[in-house]
């Protein structure tokens, strides 16, 4: 089975490339939502999440107040780093149980949708590793005008995560998602071919 990696920066297209992936029959696993649901109510990550940021984040349900939290994390990069830490183990295990009943289901290529590919080191599961890059200005207006934000909280969003570039370095394969989604749907064909062709054993780490 081919564990494909695909990241990229916030708003750079990563959600619109993986639609791509599912249009073509190839599944998607998407850390997001495996982020949501280990901080369901009553789960592990709940518990840790709320011994360390206490009970003021929770809705009346019990639930976490994400935007609250998002925004108490978003203002302090130690909190931040807390929660990341604090929930990495969680997000791991759940991406590698969705990977496993992908695997059993006879899946032979999966792609996993992972904003902190790099940042979380789940990059080496990962053969090849698809970055989806735009440049700056184009990222901060598809931003801007996807969430109704202001520039300023746009690019102090965008300047919280690892430098695109940096991530771009690191690519298998890089998709540029400057252009229109006719575009990027030409950029995608050409990076399924690669996705989809044999590794040799260089490419898949045993040379
Ligand atoms: P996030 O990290 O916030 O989840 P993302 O990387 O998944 O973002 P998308 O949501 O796929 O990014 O794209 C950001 C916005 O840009 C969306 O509104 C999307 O519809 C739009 N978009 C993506 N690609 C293009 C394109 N080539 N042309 C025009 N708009 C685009």
């Amino acid at each position: 089975m081919r564990i494909v990696g695909l990241t990229g920066g916030i708003g750079s297209g990563k959600s619109t490339v993986s639609n791509l992936f599912k249009a073509h029959g190839i599944p998607v696993v998407d850390a997001d939502v495996v982020a949501r649901d280990v901080l369901k109510k009553g789960t592990g990550g709940w518990k840790k999440v709320v011994a360390a940021f206490g009970q003021d984040i929770l809705r009346p349900d019990g639930e976490v107040d994400r935007p609250k939290l998002g925004q108490i994390v978003f203002s302090d990069p130690e909190k931040r780093h807390l929660l990341n830490k604090l929930l990495a183990p969680y997000i791991s295990s759940g991406i590698f149980l969705a990977v496993l009943k992908l695997w059993m289901k006879g899946c032979k290529i999966i792609v996993l949708d992972v904003p902190l590919l790099f940042e979380a080191k789940i990059d080496r599961w990962t053969k090849p590793i698809i970055v989806v890059w735009v440049d700056p200005e184009t990222q901060l207006q598809r931003l801007m005008s996807r969430d109704g934000t202001s520039e300023e909280d746009a690019k102090s969003r965008i300047s919280a995560q690892m430098p695109l570039d940096l991530k771009k370095a690191r690519a298998d394969i890089l998709i540029d998602n400057t252009g229109s989604l006719e575009d990027l749907n030409n950029n995608f064909q050409k990076a399924l071919v690669y996705v989809t062709k044999p590794l040799t054993w260089t490419e898949f780490g045993l040379s």
